[in-house]
């Protein structure tokens, strides 16, 4: 459960989030949508520990973030890889920071590739891989080290629209067949991703941002192409 209650952030003279209010339910996929410098990644990074704040609370299950938190597993935009590590590599690396010995890190490295479709590129360095894919080794990546909230900023911005459908799809069959459902946060700039993917949708002002207007997204779970266009909003 994430509870962000009046958050404020603030650079010098330079007001990014003002009563910045949102809660997110565990198992729930809440996509944050609004415009370019409103302060989604900063909040992002916020909740993720990797910034901190100048005002209100940032709860994660009633305990306020203070530095990095290891129940919070990040995918960014610019997949953010090593280069010179191979797509297994780069897996067992979160792994490793996060202390699991190395005959596990190899074997839940391999199993989340699976998951993720990438087996026969394990070996592949980033170079070798195309932006799906290493999108994918970066989501494969989170999951192996099993995080209760996930975060995403604006991860399949950059990837063509085709490649995009396949892996919003791909994210959402993962999402839904785990035995304990994450609790999702995922920045995106298209309206179109938010409504196929989430269960809320939160729109921000433009900065100092806040969180002006909470959408439901009715749509049926299992979510599915033949769903993605028979979408309805309700308020
Ligand atoms: P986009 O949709 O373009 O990714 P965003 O909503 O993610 O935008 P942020 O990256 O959170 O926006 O930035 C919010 C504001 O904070 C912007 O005005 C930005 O210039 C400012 N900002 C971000 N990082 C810093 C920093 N390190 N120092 C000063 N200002 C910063
Ligand atoms: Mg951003």
């Amino acid at each position: 459960k994430i509870d962000a209650r009046q958050v404020g952030k603030a650079y010098p003279n330079h007001p990014v989030l003002e009563d910045f209010d949102l809660r997110i339910r565990s198992g729930e996929f809440v996509s944050l949508l609004g415009p370019s410098g409103c302060g989604k990644s900063t909040f992002l990074n916020v909740l993720a520990g990797l910034e901190g704040y100048n005002d209100g609370d940032v709860l994660i299950d009633g305990r306020h973030v203070e530095g990095v938190n290891k129940d919070v597993g990040v995918v960014f935009q610019s997949y953010a890889l090593f280069p010179w590590l191979s797509a297994q590599k780069n897996v067992e690396v979160g792994l490793k920071i996060r202390g699991v010995p190395r005959a596990e890190r190899r074997e839940r490295a391999a199993e989340v590739l699976r998951t993720v479709g990438l087996s026969s590129a394990a070996n592949r360095l980033p170079h070798q891989l195309s932006g799906g894919m290493r999108q994918r080794v970066a989501i494969a990546r989170v999951l192996a080290y099993e995080p209760d909230i996930l975060v995403f900023d604006e991860p399949f911005a950059a990837l063509d629209a085709q490649t995009r459908e396949f892996l919003q799809g791909e994210l959402l069959r993962i999402w839904e067949s785990g035995p304990t459902r994450k609790t999702v946060l995922f920045v995106t700039h298209s309206i179109d991703e938010a409504i196929f993917l989430s269960d809320r949708i939160a729109m921000m002002t433009r900065g100092p941002g806040r969180v002006k207007d909470l959408i439901e997204v009715d749509l049926p779970r299992p979510r599915t192409t033949e769903t993605r266009n028979s979408t309805q909003f309700t308020r």
